[in-house]
């Protein structure tokens, strides 16, 4: 959209014509940070005032048109259903108008405004299939930054994934908040497990990856994909954030332990060796030592190949923010460090026990390290290996030579 406007981008932030922040307020860290940025960008207004300064995203649907009364040297804020409007707002800012559009649209309107692809690189695209999330877990913010959920129409994805496939990409990445509740909330669509089994057949995809999956919405014919299509990657990501059934219900997920070890048993049946990554929370309000334990050992049971983990935030809005919250923050920290201890010893072994097999990498890009490319095997876990310019957008055989924390080593095979 910028391109459009005669802008390109720049690796220097000072350099810029245009400084567009796109934001997270997920938790309170996130958020803070992106107040730091605008703070510091006073003198650099004050030294070159044609410089335009913006706020995308989250934090700017969150706080709104007060950011401009706060930064007399911010442009634009565009909340997350306003993106449309992004090049007017940086014409009339350009002219010297400052605007603010933070309202929310209806879902008619919001099916013929879907956002350009999210990320496309030579070899995997991300499509966005679904937006906004209906769920209220009692801790997030995500309902009142990106409202109502809805579903993208089926044909308009299936168009863009067979044009994306016509331009040799191989690996498609089905994009939504609450990516497995598609086509549930009435729209007409038909349900997401269609959805996959279509991408399947578009001649060219290899690949299929989704993400955030929620547990209350993994159903028996989604689950059945996962035997019956080959290029359905085998990996999943389903976040459960505690292993404890009060902290659950507290959360509002919708779902218990037992339910939750229930799909994930059925997941492993489905396609054995799936590797499946997650979300934590750890200090919910009220988080007793022995109900951490029981996240703990969800985590044995499950057997996490990754874990993103992190200490409870308290989100302005949220329903969890009106609980009594007093866990020292010391504890906190603590009992987020044994859980990413064991999640390292859990990953470890999860990589390692791939030395010396020989995997399919889909080669992205060039690797930091010169003379090497970087891409990523089935289960979604990076691969770097000596190789040049010619490899990418290439689907190869590695042989796995090493495994790291993070990451693993191979060469061509
Ligand atoms: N829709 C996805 C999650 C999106 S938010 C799902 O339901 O799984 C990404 C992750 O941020 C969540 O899974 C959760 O673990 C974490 N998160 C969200 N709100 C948080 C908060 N208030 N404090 C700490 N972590 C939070
Ligand atoms: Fe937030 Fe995910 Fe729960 Fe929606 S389902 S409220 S995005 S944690």
């Amino acid at each position: 959209m910028l391109a459009e406007l005669g802008y390109a981008p720049t690796d220097h932030l000072r350099e810029g014509d245009l400084i567009l922040f796109n934001t997270c307020t997920i938790r309170s860290g996130a958020s803070d940070k992106v107040h730091q940025h605008l703070a510091n960008l006073r003198n650099l207004k004050k030294k070159r005032p044609g410089v335009l300064i913006g706020i995308a995203g989250c934090v700017a649907q969150e706080e709104g048109g007060r950011l401009l009364t706060d930064y007399p040297w911010l442009d634009i804020v565009v909340g997350t259903h306003n993106l449309h409007l992004l090049q007017a707002m940086v014409r009339d800012a350009e002219a010297g108008f400052r605007r603010s559009e933070t309202d929310f649209l209806d879902n008619s309107q919001r099916l013929d405004l879907f956002p350009p692809i999210a990320g496309v690189n030579r070899a995997s695209a991300f499509v966005t299939v679904m937006q906004g999330c209906d769920n209220y877990c009692a801790y997030c913010i995500v309902p009142y930054v990106r409202g109502r959920e809805i579903s993208r129409r089926f044909d308009d994805i299936l168009q863009e994934v067979r044009e994306l496939a016509g331009q040799g990409v191989q690996e498609i990445v089905l994009l939504g908040q609450n990516v497995n509740s598609y086509g549930l909330k009435g729209e007409g669509q038909p349900p997401f497990h269609e959805l996959i089994r279509a991408v399947a057949e578009v001649a060219g995809i290899n690949r299929i990856r989704f993400m955030t999956s929620h547990p209350k919405d993994m159903s028996d014919d989604l689950i059945a994909c996962y035997a019956d299509l080959p290029t359905l990657c085998g990996a999943l990501h389903l976040p459960a954030q505690s292993g404890n059934n009060r902290i659950l219900n507290a959360m509002n997920r919708g779902y218990s332990r037992e339910r939750y070890l229930e799909t994930v048993d059925k997941l492993k049946a489905a396609r054995p060796g799936i590797k499946l990554t997650g979300d934590m929370i750890v200090g919910f309000p009220g988080e007793s030592e022995a109900e951490f334990e029981e996240t703990l050992s969800l985590m044995e049971a499950v057997n996490y190949f990754d874990l993103f983990s992190f200490v409870y935030s308290p989100r302005p809005g949220t329903r969890a923010a009106e609980l009594a919250d007093d866990l020292p923050k010391q504890v906190k920290l603590e009992r987020l460090d044994r859980l990413q201890k064991l999640q390292l010893q859990h990953s470890r072994s999860h990589n390692e026990a791939y030395v010396g097999t020989v995997q399919q990498v889909l080669v992205e890009g060039l690797a930091k390290r010169e003379g090497q490319v970087t891409g990523r095997i089935e289960s979604g876990r990076i691969v770097n290996l000596a190789g040049g310019f010619d490899l990418i957008g290439k689907l190869v055989e590695v042989k796995i030579i090493e495994g790291y924390a993070n990451s693993l080593l191979g060469e061509l095979a």
